[in-house]
């Protein structure tokens, strides 16, 4: 903490919330509230399409986590505007956007391809930035280049998908790639300026609790501005859906009161200088098969741990040892 005044305390991040939150992230860099809007721009995934391996990471169903409103076959600037009108309905206050290309690996296609799309959606109007979802294997330094040069204009940021930091899990869920590659590619990323961030999945196959809080350690020392974590949901029409069918004894799925206090424990370990852009996954329960936490939504989640974090009077990064 950087003030010691009991009533109000101010974290490392310049704020009173227990968490360096990402809504509060981007109200420190532009001063008002950035809204992301989703993209499906019809990229695939080597993962998929064979050049890498083929029927994609065993949980993947890209359904589940598409906006309504992402649809394929209309051009980047009609999903924006309908993005921009299904976002404006909810919260008045949003002035600007960041064009989230989302679904799949969105740095697959040639460099040429990836200007067209990018540029259209930094050309449409009070889009300031975009984020980029991709695989560590689907960046190189052409493509980095280009994006550093956007960055100096723009809000860029590319966000992989690492999920693990064991190779051993990596393997089980068909990722068809190693921690390693991922840690080069955030690295590499990191190194141009241009913000990088992570997502994780808490909950697989084949880790004990212990193994997953190990990773707090490890993902602490990588050099990414921003993290997404997921709780393993097992979504409907998935190879883990079978799997989990034919052994369930084989997944510890967090219970909501499980999870409310394993995560409080790994946050207390995260490096603060890491912005935390979510705590949990919410795929609609239509998808859902397995454990599911009922009709909590995210903002309520995030209620809550804020809740349990202020009752222990404690915060992210209170046990965080720097070991870079
Ligand atoms: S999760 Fe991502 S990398 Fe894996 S198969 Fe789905 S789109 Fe491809």
């Amino acid at each position: 903490m950087l003030n010691t005044d009991k009533d109000k305390p101010v974290y490392p991040w310049g704020h009173e919330r227990r968490f360096n939150a990402y809504s509060n992230y981007f109200r420190n860099i532009y001063g008002s509230r950035v809204q992301k809007v989703s993209i499906d721009a019809g990229f695939t995934c080597p993962n998929r399409d064979g050049s890498n391996g083929t029927g994609g990471c065993t949980y993947c169903n890209n359904d589940a986590f598409n906006p309504s409103y992402c649809l394929p076959v209309n051009s980047v600037s009609v999903q924006l505007e309908e993005g921009i009108k299904f976002h404006r309905k909810r919260y008045n206050e949003a002035v600007t956007y960041l064009a989230y290309f989302q679904a799949y690996s969105n740095t697959y296609a040639s460099l040429k391809k990836l200007r067209e799309l990018y540029e259209e959606a930094l050309s449409f109007p009070g889009v300031i930035g975009l984020i980029i979802g991709t695989r560590p294997d689907c960046v190189d330094d052409e493509k980095l280049d280009y994006l550093k040069a956007l960055s100096l204009k723009y809000y860029i940021a590319v966000e992989f998908g690492i999920e693990s930091c064991y190779d051993k899990t990596l393997k089980r869920i068909n990722r068809g790639h190693s921690f390693d590659d991922a840690k080069r590619a955030v690295e590499m990323t990191a190194d141009l300026g241009i913000n990088t961030g992570a997502h994780f999945i808490l909950g697989l196959p084949g880790e004990t609790r212990q193994d997953m809080l190990n990773q707090v350690e490890i993902i602490s020392g990588l050099p990414l501005k921003t993290v997404k974590f997921h709780q393993l949901q097992i979504i409907k029409g998935t190879t883990m859906e079978i799997e989990y069918k034919n052994n369930p004894a084989d997944f510890e799925l967090f219970t909501w009161e499980e999870y409310l206090g394993f995560f409080v424990t790994f946050l207390e370990r995260l490096n603060p200088a890491i912005v935390v852009e979510r705590f949990t996954g919410e795929a609609p329960p239509r998808f859902l098969t397995g454990e599911t936490w009922g009709k909590k939504r995210t903002d309520q989640i995030v209620g809550l741990i804020e809740k349990r974090l202020e009752e222990l009077d404690t915060w992210q990064g209170r046990l965080y040892k720097d070991k870079r």
